[in-house]
């Protein structure tokens, strides 16, 4: 923790090492940035593939052609093989694999969670990791499962929080990563962020999600997620631990994660599973490879399902890798164009938890409010979910505070007739000279809408109707407007463009 002087008021920065991570772009709360490793910088967001040292379906020097930038591997398996062990004090963690690129290890907390105890030392395998020259390094931390009581969770966590402490004493060169845990419970999950960011770490890990993501408890695994990130600092580096399905890639960076690990990319393969950024197939059921990476073009799903197990199990992981590497660059690109709602909008529609969970950024406007940038070049609407983007209560407080000279102010929802204001959904009240520009100059939005998008537009249009209390509206609407416009207030007429000369006047005193 460092202090700024301004003045006589004291700033307290918390002690991330921003100094190893560069943004680039930004997009939603995700970003493209500059992970500075002792090996080498990592662009993010990526994933980085696990290698298990025992068993390499696909060897880690390998692991580049597929746009790996940074591997992880678990420290703590090789501790426990003599031979391992031996090989990686002589050579290092990277002669040990045989490469030159970044590598993260983990500490066993995987195996804590399976088998319910290791039989190590968090100073121990701390003390390992940066002796056999890991660039990331992360402590032996308490994975808790979901739902879990409270006081087993509150207990796991402070025991995480003194090995982050003490893990910090010896990571000599290389970045610490701090898992951040507390079950489901969302005041244990806030709490274990800001013990994290006291202790201070170079990445921010969060813990234990696997078996919701399992279980496709996508709703919890969002909340946590943005309660953790509303903690960090904005410029934290942030891993989501356990999420390696590209389904979720999107939906995670757009949240603010920026890197994942990917053991799903072996696990799934050595089940005859296939990776699609939609979901997971299975290799029986496949006719046709929807895909055209070097695996899917050389082979049919016949000809696979005929090989060795082995043999089939490696050209899966193969194909897994290349679908997962595919879909972080469509990610990348989307945040370069500022379309990454438009991605998550299309990949929630693969899962209805998913779809559902989304909706949940509607209880964090002021957070992705901080994030999200404000000017986008375009507006796509892709479903209802588009309606929750930052950018629609953004135009509706904008309005509030246009001026308004004239006392008889018509707004229409008709943009082919002159008025003063037109009503488009589902952004609301539109001033005339604000119709060419960003957001509702540069939309896209259908003829036909959903109800919702009516409603939102109708919160907006209210407001601004109160907020201008001396003034007196005529409104004209189609009628797709009419049943939406209850409780109206009495500066207003309403007129229905479908029933001209049919006036619909609504309170005003004439
Ligand atoms: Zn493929």
């Amino acid at each position: 923790m460092f202090i700024l002087a301004y003045g006589s008021i004291f700033i307290n920065i918390p002690s991330t090492s921003t100094m190893n991570f560069e943004i680039t772009a930004k997009d939603v709360m995700g970003r493209i940035g500059k992970l500075k490793t002792p090996h080498g910088i990592v662009e993010t967001p990526t994933i980085m593939p696990v290698i298990n040292p025992n068993i390499e379906l696909i060897p880690a020097g390998d692991m580049e052609k597929f746009g790996t930038q940074i591997l992880i591997t678990n420290a703590y398996v090789i501790y426990r093989n003599p031979n391992l062990r031996e090989n990686a004090l002589e050579k290092g963690i990277h002669g040990l694999l045989d490469v030159e690129i970044p590598i993260m290890t983990d500490s066993g907390s995987y195996q804590l969670m399976i088998y319910g105890d290791v039989e190590i030392e968090n100073e121990e395998i701390v003390k390992f990791q940066a002796e056999v020259g890991s660039d990331i390094i992360v402590p032996l931390d308490i994975p808790t499962p979901p739902d879990s009581d409270y006081d087993t969770a509150l207990k796991d966590l402070m025991i995480t929080v003194e090995r982050e402490r003490e893990a910090k004493k010896f990571k000599g060169n290389s970045l610490l990563a701090l898992p951040i845990q507390g079950s489901t419970h969302i005041d244990l999950r806030r709490k274990s962020a800001e013990e994290a960011v006291k202790v201070g770490g170079d990445l921010y890990a969060i813990g234990g999600l696997v078996p919701l993501m399992d279980t496709y408890r996508f709703q919890d695994v969002i909340k946590i997620i943005l309660e953790v990130k509303s903690i960090l600092p904005s410029n934290a580096v942030v891993h989501l631990f356990g999420a390696g399905h590209p389904m979720i890639f999107s939906l995670a960076v757009a949240l603010g994660c920026d890197l994942f690990d990917s053991a799903a990319y072996a696990l799934y393969a050595r089940d005859d599973r296939y990776l699609t950024p939609n979901g997971t197939k299975k290799l029986e059921e496949l006719h046709y490879f929807p895909c055209s990476c070097p695996v899917c073009m050389r082979y049919t799903p016949e000809e696979l399902k005929k090989m060795e197990k082995d043999e089939r199990a490696r050209i899966l992981a193969e194909h897994n890798l290349y679908v997962s590497f595919e879909e972080i660059r469509r990610i990348k690109q989307a945040i370069k164009e500022n379309t990454l709602f438009e991605l998550v909008e299309s990949r929630i529609r693969s899962h209805p938890n998913l779809l559902g969970a989304w909706r949940l950024i509607r209880d964090y406007r002021d957070l992705l409010d901080e994030y999200d940038p404000s000017i986008k070049s375009s507006f796509f609407y892709t479903g209802v979910e588009s309606c929750y983007r930052p950018t629609v209560k953004r135009h509706q407080e904008r309005v509030l505070n246009v001026e308004i000279e004239k006392d008889y102010v018509t707004i229409s929802s008709d943009e082919g007739e002159l008025a003063d204001f037109y009503l488009k959904a589902p952004f609301g009240v539109v001033p005339a000279e604000m119709m060419e520009s960003y957001p509702v100059g540069h939309s896209e939005i259908p003829e036909s809408l959903e109800e919702e998008a009516y409603r939102i537009a109708v919160e907006g249009l209210l407001k601004f109707l109160l907020s201008n209390p001396s003034k007196r509206f005529l409104l004209r609407v189609d009628s797709r407007w009419i049943e939406h416009l209850n409780n109206l207030p009495n500066n207003v007429v309403v007129e229905c463009l479908d029933r001209r000369g049919d006036l619909d006047l609504q309170g005003l005193d004439t």
